[in-house]
């Protein structure tokens, strides 16, 4: 379908939510805008691939905002939309969203995640909710304690499926469905198709409009990348004088490890940057705050692990840091998707010790490019990083080994998920069971951190 000459009044959605529309700014429709806002309309259940940052939320809650809008409000308990996603920082993002879009229609909406209180979440349910985004733990033990009802369902959302598949809830997916309304919309949304997001796809979607917005795995063409060959006890020195040279007033810095999250974070403060660790062994409360204060300004670095990340979305994020590469180098796409988002321009850099070259190979073969390379003097590696060499040969997608036909045990649903596991189901366990479910060695601690001082490469 061409999509060129498409305008936000012309995709079938009505004034009240055009307006809504327009008061955030929004010109044109994005490539996947385009594309779903008229499928998900036709009441068809819709595939699309797309990774954070194209403005696919926006694709999802609009027209169903416009179905809704046009049907009977939810009552005690019940839910029309059903939008599930993994983390909670993206439940709370759609849910954001999806009042921003709703300010102008008589739709009520409700986000419910595990980490915090579950009684004011059912209190709030009693109301019913037009909209309901939830997390798929926190989902399930409020239905089982009757706080929600699905009778009048009308629409299901899968938001991210890839990652909530890698986080282990398979399982827990596969329970919602059985406790919903045959006759629903379902839609589901994922970066990449593995084998494993087919087969649940086959069990979920009915002659579903299939959507591609971005070839997969290539990197936003507005993000310019580059990397900074560095010897790995030096990294939190160069992400300082980076920091500084460059005035970076906000960068969001992944790391692969919780420790190595909040080791960077004291670096930095005892180097006078205000920095907040995001990652899965922090309280809810802690992320939420850490995560407020950064949109605020209050503090100018985030340092997070991938899933901590997934699902934050900050406008206009100028400046992304690989402080470490990803192990699984489709990472490094999510990861760099979360600057120049939805048409800004963004700047991803790695900063790559020698140890790191196989990584860095296997993304550079990934996106089909070898990414440019920088060296500060004071920073140039004395063990050095090895030239790349283009590696042309298709990329084979790994990610869950798992399951061809769908029924089979799933790798990734096998994840521990004993009782008491409480409040940390949705979020916390994720990060700690997709860590197992690549199954790659943990890194050395680099030793401690001291203040910054200025690399000696004869030293
Ligand atoms: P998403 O991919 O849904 O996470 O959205 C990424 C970002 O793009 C969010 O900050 C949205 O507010 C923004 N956005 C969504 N649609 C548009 C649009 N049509 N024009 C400009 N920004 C948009």
């Amino acid at each position: 379908m061409s999509t060129d000459t498409l305008n936000f009044d012309q995709l079938g959605l009505s004034p009240a939510i055009l307006d809504a529309v327009k008061e955030q700014g929004y010109d044109t429709p994005s490539p996947i805008q385009q594309q779903a806002i008229p499928a998900v309309l036709t009441g068809k259940d819709v595939m699309a691939a797309a990774q954070t940052g194209t403005g696919k939320t926006a694709g999802f809650t609009l027209p169903i905002l416009e179905l809704l809008s046009q049907g009977q409000r939810a009552n005690n308990n019940q839910v029309r939309a059903l939008i599930v996603t993994p983390t909670r920082e993206l439940a709370a993002q759609v849910a954001d969203n999806v009042e921003k879009y709703s300010a102008n229609l008589k739709l009520s909406s409700s986000v419910v995640f595990g980490g915090v209180k579950i009684n004011p979440q059912m209190m709030r349910l009693r109301r019913g909710a037009d909209v309901l985004v939830a997390t798929p733990g926190r989902l399930l033990d409020l239905y089982g304690q009757g706080a929600i009802k699905f009778d009048t369902l009308e629409v299901l959302v899968l938001d991210e499926a890839d990652r909530m598949l890698d986080m282990g809830f398979i399982h827990d997916i596969k329970k919602i469905l059985k406790i919903l309304p045959a006759k629903r919309q379902n839609l589901l949304f994922s970066a990449t198709f593995s084998d494993d997001i087919k087969a649940l796809a086959k069990g979920l979607v009915n002659n579903p409009v299939e959507i591609s917005v971005t070839p997969p795995n290539s990197t936003a063409k507005t993000v310019k990348q580059k990397i900074y060959p560095v010897d790995k006890k030096q990294k939190p020195a160069l992400l300082v004088r980076l920091i500084e040279d460059n005035n970076w007033q906000q960068a969001l810095v992944f790391s692969k490890t919780k420790h190595g999250a909040n080791r960077l974070v004291r670096y930095l403060e005892e180097n006078n940057i205000t920095a907040a660790a995001i990652h899965g062994n922090k309280s809810q409360g802690a992320r939420t705050r850490a995560l407020a204060d950064f949109k605020s300004g209050e503090i100018r670095i985030l340092v997070a692990t991938d899933i901590a990340a997934r699902g934050i979305d900050i406008d206009q994020l100028p400046q992304v840091v690989n402080f470490d590469l990803p192990k699984v180098a489709e990472d490094y796409v999510h990861r760099i998707g979360r600057t120049g988002r939805a048409g800004a321009s963004g700047n991803a850099v790695s900063l790559v010790s020698h140890d790191e070259a196989k990584e860095l190979f296997s993304i550079e073969r990934l996106i089909g490019k070898i990414i440019e390379r920088e060296y500060l003097v004071e920073f140039d590696p004395v063990n050095r990083l090895p030239e790349s060499v283009l590696d042309t040969r298709p990329f084979k997608l790994k990610k869950p080994k798992k399951p061809k036909k769908p029924g089979q045990k799933s790798h990734s649903g096998t994840a521990p998920r004993g009782k008491g596991q409480g409040e940390h189901k949705d979020g916390n366990r994720g990060e700690g069971s997709q860590k197992k479910h690549r199954a790659h060695k943990p890194s050395k601690p680099s030793g401690p951190w001291k203040k910054r001082k200025p690399a000696n490469k004869s030293s």
